[in-house]
């Protein structure tokens, strides 16, 4: 049995279902993301876990404990918010100790707890300060202290990073996932950013209008689709376009499937010289630069070919390395990186 379950979840607003049937089981201490766009039901599912909204059916189970049947204050669940919800008027250190304080605690267990809270985001040396003067990432390492100093049973992160700019993002990320990892207590973050789930979790729970696509690991989200929602909100895709020139292709590859959708990445694709053969299991795809964007640590090349405009991303550019449009190149295709999904958009195997 797993520590958290939620089987079945449905949430329905006045005229709107938020969550369709939604059922996903956590582990003691797994880092546990859910990703979609916006509106996706993400931040529903988290409220209905934390208390502030019950669910319209369905179970969930902490620990044995059927947690529906428990008032949010008793449900020793921590949340992390987006705006970081700290009191300006209160000390760093009053505002840890905030949590514990209803909890009758004595002081000096308070004393202890808030300084091991604030050591784990280091913000030992800030204790008495106020949060006013203080910058948003550390304004967010208060508010990751707060939720922590309960020694909560569950943490719970709604996207706590998406107000900080995109050097301390990375930064924070990762020390939120050593902290996690750290204190060993069961999280569930929601972010609609990719690449900070993909670099934060354990597992990722690709969600879209109120339902699950998809549960894995990050490389098998990303590694592994099974559907063409998590394949294109989960990296790029390059799409083949319906055609003749995509019959051949799949033929002189040796693919006989049928399928709706045939999509490949930018990155598993690369460039030959015009006229180059192709290994065994590969196919060499006559095209013509129409496009290069050079982007730093990588360059992306669009290319039309017989199967359509394709974009092949190069790794390291080298520098000089440019390619210009009208420039006749091969497009070396691996039968290994074509990934096909039928018309519901499901994956198929090849
Ligand atoms: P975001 O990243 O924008 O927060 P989300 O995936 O967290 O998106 P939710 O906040 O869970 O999405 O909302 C899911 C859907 O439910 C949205 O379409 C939203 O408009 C709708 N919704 C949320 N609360 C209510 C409500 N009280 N009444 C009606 N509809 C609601």
């Amino acid at each position: 049995m797993a520590y958290l379950t939620v089987t079945d979840g449905v949430k329905q607003f006045t005229g709107f279902r938020a969550l369709n049937g939604v059922s996903i089981s956590v582990e003691r201490g797994e880092f546990f993301t859910l990703l979609g766009p916006s509106g996706c039901g993400k931040t529903t599912l988290l409220r209905a876990i934390a208390g502030f909204n019950d669910l319209t059916s369905g179970s969930i189970m902490l620990d044995g404990q059927d947690l529906r049947a428990i008032p949010p204050h008793k449900r020793d669940i921590g949340m992390v918010f987006q705006d970081y919800a700290v009191f300006p008027h209160l000390s760093v250190f009053d505002n840890v100790a905030f949590g514990l304080k209803p909890r009758k605690v004595p002081a000096e267990q308070i004393k202890t707890r808030v300084a091991e809270a604030l050591s784990a985001v280091h913000l030992q040396a800030l204790a008495e300060r106020l949060p006013a003067a203080m910058s948003g990432g550390q304004q967010q390492r208060i508010g990751l202290a707060r939720a922590m100093v309960i020694n909560p049973r569950l943490l719970l992160m709604d996207e706590p990073l998406s107000n900080l700019d995109a050097k301390l993002r990375i930064e924070l990320r990762e020390e939120i996932r050593d902290i996690q990892k750290r204190v060993d207590i069961a999280t569930i973050y929601v972010t609609h950013d990719q690449e900070e789930a993909l670099a934060i979790s354990d597992r990722i729970c690709v969600m879209s209008a109120g339902h699950i696509e998809q549960i894995g690991t990050p490389q098998e989200i990303y590694g592994n689709p099974q559907t063409l929602f998590v394949a294109n909100f989960v990296g790029t895709l390059n799409t083949l376009a319906d055609g003749e020139g995509r019959a051949k292709l799949l033929a002189e590859l040796g693919i006989s499937a049928n399928a709706a959708h045939w999509t490949i990445r930018p990155e598993r694709l690369s460039l030959l010289e015009a006229g180059q053969g192709a290994p065994s299991g590969a196919v060499a795809l006559a095209g013509t630069i129409s496009k290069f964007t050079y982007l730093g640590r990588e360059a992306h090349v669009l290319v039309d070919t017989p199967a359509g405009a394709l974009v092949v991303q190069v790794s390291n550019p080298a520098l000089g390395a440019v390619r210009t449009p009208g420039e006749a190149v091969s497009v070396l295709v691996e039968r290994s990186a074509l990934m096909a999904f039928d018309a519901d958009s499901k994956r198929l195997s090849l």
